[in-house]
């Protein structure tokens, strides 16, 4: 098993919004392993951006520990919190806003190396060419009109620039064409074993998570509902909300079509007035008074296999 690099113990974190408290993250609790990639899946609104942001230290957290190597992310002093954000990066979702279109796209993969690094501009070039080689461009890319597909692999570039260890790739291919997603993705899991990266992959891409991932976590609600090896919990979801989300995949092993879907009655619940107890117990068919009374914790049903219900035992 390979080295812990990042450990979230019990993490929340609200906003005020118009003097109300709304709740995005509850208790949530994972570790990253070094080498890894750790999915992240969940309807939208359900947190996983806000919890991948909020490790980085881009959302402040209110209660609870995040672990990077060991050490308490919040009680960094300005020269760690520096070498932090030099190891940490993140993939931005939209590639179209997240390059300045007044920058040329040199500029734009040295930002983060300059911050960081102290290099001659021979030794700057030299590196964005190296990197632009390494998505798949060419240096001549500069003078073009880029495509979606590019631009991400720009916004790959850069954040390669400061030699990182771990990315938060916050749904790097929700903008692109699905005609390119797949290379993108392949082009994510190369650099990922190639320079010994670690990933959260933060996806509503329930396949493209499935493709890249070790371990995958399912989040309804600002709260982790299930966390395991990608193979267990595709193959065998324990929690209700997991198997009505995956129901929903294609099943190309099944001859004449997908298996039977799930649909879910109801909205997903406003986080400013989530209901009493399990979180997914307005929607959840089979919810009893002990599933409105109590929090389910999070806890190993089967060995690396965590689930987040107080019946999972009986429905699995
Ligand atoms: Fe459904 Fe109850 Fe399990 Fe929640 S704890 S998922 S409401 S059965």
């Amino acid at each position: 098993m390979a080295e812990t690099l990042l450990e979230v113990r019990h993490l929340n974190a609200f906003y005020r919004n118009r003097g109300r408290r709304q709740q995005i993250l509850h208790d949530v609790s994972f570790t990253i392993h070094e080498g890894e990639v750790l999915g992240l899946v969940g309807e939208s609104g359900c947190g996983k951006t806000t919890c991948g942001r909020t490790l980085l230290g881009v959302y402040p957290k209110t209660a609870g520990s995040i672990l990077y190597e060991g050490q308490e992310t919040s009680g960094l002093n300005k020269q760690q919190r520096k070498l932090f954000k030099r190891r940490n990066q993140m993939i931005f979702q939209d590639p179209y806003s997240c390059l300045d279109p007044r920058m040329t796209i040199g500029s734009i993969i040295q930002e983060g190396m300059n911050v960081h690094f102290t290099l001659s501009p021979e030794q700057r070039n030299q590196k964005v060419v190296e990197l632009l080689y390494k998505v798949g461009l060419t240096p001549d890319f500069a003078s073009h009109e880029l495509s979606g597909g590019q631009r991400q692999r720009i916004g790959i570039a850069r954040a390669l620039a400061t030699d990182p260890d771990f990315i938060v790739c916050d749904e790097p291919i929700a903008a692109l064409d699905v005609s390119i997603q797949a290379q993108v993705v392949n082009l994510m899991i190369d650099l990922q074993q190639e320079m010994g990266l670690t990933y959260l992959f933060i996806s509503h891409d329930l396949s493209m998570v499935r493709h890249i991932s070790d371990r995958v976590g399912v989040m309804y609600l600002g709260a982790l509902a299930e966390l395991s090896d990608a193979s267990l919990i595709y193959e065998k979801p324990l929690h209700p909300y997991t198997k009505a989300l995956f129901s929903a995949i294609p099943d190309a092993s099944r001859r004449g079509g997908s298996k039977e879907r799930v649909r879910l009655q109801g909205e997903i619940p406003s986080p400013i007035d989530p209901p009493p107890g399990c979180k997914f117990s307005s929607r959840c068919p089979y919810a009893q008074e002990l599933c409105r009374q109590q929090t389910p914790e999070l806890r190993e049903l089967e060995p690396r296999h965590f689930v987040a219900c107080h019946l999972a035992e009986k429905l699995s």
